[in-house]
């Protein structure tokens, strides 16, 4: 095992931008599987992940190679924000970087050259931030890794349809070298985490089982809806937003209410959010009361009605 600082460049505070990389050699020969996380930096829970995962990995015999980046935008976790404070970019639409660019495209340019070009997979691991929570993965050009996952509710993006499809993002690095690309998103918000701490070091053991990193199957999954599009419904109004939907990965019919959005100042409803997608399902919801801003993500509801559902 291996610990590597690279240095990215000095900021006006004088210390050094560093990323960090850890490299675990297995027995045998095998494929390197990167992880990483925290390229938006309001995801803690995807960091906690691989901390546990780090220290699974002392006891754990594997074939292959694996290469965890636990923070791929340090600037961003340190402001505990989505973008980074400092040029107020965000990393997951400014890949593959630019040496001579804004710090972020600076950041994405090391992660890029260091760890995106160095790896055979990606699982690439966000979460809902610190206020929503959220629960699917997608499925790109690794349907079988993706699924292997085992969360019970997949993105399979369309061309011209509503959804969360971005250029400029980690996957789309790798995917362009044909490098298996897997985005999970899992967790976050102000509720208690550690059933999804759980299912992400299941979920990245599963992977390894399916790419034989790991003797035997990966472990069963759950019956898997596949959803088309994504509705993300923003609220207009800022305020405290008061939860009414119902839990991730459970339908929710067409016009019924999200949650309100009440004035911390008047105590009035200021507005009502309801679910613009006829036959839904929850896959990114507020779980507490909250404060949200005009344009914040409020609710992700995924399509039921062109979705693959398993019998
Ligand atoms: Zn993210």
């Amino acid at each position: 095992m291996s610990v590597t600082r690279i240095p990215v460049t000095t900021l006006a505070s004088g210390g050094e931008l560093s990323i960090w990389l850890h490299e675990y050699a297995g027995t045998g020969s095998g494929p390197t599987l990167g992880l990483c996380a925290a390229i938006h930096g309001d995801e803690a829970v995807s960091v906690e992940i691989l901390w546990r995962f780090a220290e699974r990995l002392r006891g754990m015999k594997f074939a292959g190679r694996i290469l965890i980046l636990p923070v791929a935008n340090p600037l961003a976790l340190e402001g505990r924000s989505r973008h980074s404070p400092l040029d107020m970019q965000n990393m997951n639409r400014v890949f593959p970087g630019d040496a001579a660019g804004w710090v972020t495209e600076q950041l994405a340019d090391a992660v890029t050259r260091n760890f995106l070009e160095k790896i055979d997979v990606l699982v690439d691991l966000h979460a809902g931030g610190y206020y929503p929570t959220v629960d699917y993965v997608y499925i790109t050009n690794a349907e079988d890794l993706s699924r292997a996952f085992g969360s019970p509710l997949l993105y399979r993006p369309q061309p011209g349809k509503a959804g969360t499809i971005f250029g400029g993002t980690s996957t789309g690095v790798t995917r362009g070298r044909n490098v298996p690309s897997v985005t999970v998103e899992l967790g976050g918000g102000d509720v208690e985490q550690s059933s999804y701490v759980e299912r992400g070091l299941k979920g990245i053991e599963n992977i390894m089982h399916a790419l034989g990193m790991l003797d035997g199957p990966p472990a069963p999954r759950p019956r898997q809806t596949v959803v088309h599009e994504i509705a993300t419904v923003r609220p207009s109004h800022g305020g405290l937003l008061v939860p009414m939907a119902p839990p991730l990965g459970q339908s929710i019919a067409g016009g019924a209410e999200l949650g309100r959005v009440v004035s911390p100042y008047t105590l009035e409803t200021v507005e009502v959010i309801k679910n613009p997608v006829a036959k839904g399902i929850m896959i990114l919801s507020h779980l507490t009361v909250d404060v949200v801003q005009p344009g914040d993500y409020g609710y992700m509801v995924g399509n039921l009605e062109d979705a693959e559902i398993e019998a």
